[in-house]
């Protein structure tokens, strides 16, 4: 795989730090909706397990964000290191088409489906 160009490796801090706003947007939209449901609320029983479920999805999704937040900021602090680009695993370059569609993957090709294989 080939190492980044110094315009990719802009490219890619940009999208990082627009990713970066976006998702702590997101957590903050959804902070609301996440709450707890007030299970002494007088609704009707299929109303509250609606509201239940609905928490359950908002909470799991808020996790997903929460888990690519942390990605995208080790990936910013990479920058800093100079280590922006390399596998965490096994130091190879990960390849500027990855990094353009998920600038804060952690880890190259291989060893992400070596990980989900395992
Ligand atoms: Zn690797």
């Amino acid at each position: 795989m080939e190492e980044l160009s110094e315009e990719q490796s802009q490219q890619l801090q940009v999208a990082l730090e627009g990713l970066l706003v976006a998702l702590q947007d997101d957590l903050e939209r959804s902070a609301a909706a996440g709450q707890a449901v007030d299970l002494d609320q007088p609704i009707g029983r299929l109303s509250r397990m609606d509201a239940l479920q609905q928490q359950k999805m908002v909470q799991a999704q808020r996790a997903r964000v929460q888990l690519r937040l942390g990605q995208v900021k080790a990936a910013l602090a990479a920058f800093g290191r100079d280590e922006y680009g390399e596998c965490r695993l096994c130091a190879e370059p990960i390849g500027f088409k990855r990094l353009s569609v998920r600038p804060e993957a952690p880890f190259c090709v291989q060893c992400r489906s070596r990980a989900e294989r395992s």
